[in-house]
């Protein structure tokens, strides 16, 4: 985990929202569970982000790209009427003609 302010305020202070503290019966801190993550800059009150969060992010959206990327089609290229396997360039790798699917 990463937290930095959405304000970019410099504030290195950050409260957990939405904690569950675990105390004694004297009221001595035990334990604490985040039932959800969420933290606030205490320097400013802005919305502290999770930098740690976004590489995994960004990498599933990456995988999400390269799915979308790898979905081909086999077409017959009308300009040299050979059937190519469509490229993500919408082009006949055969002659270079644009081409549209159906
Ligand atoms: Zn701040
Ligand atoms: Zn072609």
């Amino acid at each position: 985990m990463l937290l930095v302010c959405s304000n970019r305020c410099g504030g290195r202070l950050f409260r957990a929202l939405f904690a569950e503290v675990d105390v004694d019966a004297s009221g001595e801190y035990q334990d604490h569970r985040v039932t959800q993550p969420s933290y606030v800059c205490l320097n400013c009150g802005a919305p502290a982000l999770d930098l740690g969060e976004v590489p995994a992010e960004m990498e599933a959206e990456a995988r999400e790209d390269e799915r979308t990327a790898a979905v081909t089609a086999d077409i017959l290229c009308p300009v040299c009427e050979t059937m190519v396997q469509l490229d993500a360039n919408m082009e006949c790798p055969n002659c270079g003609s644009p081409l549209e699917v159906g």
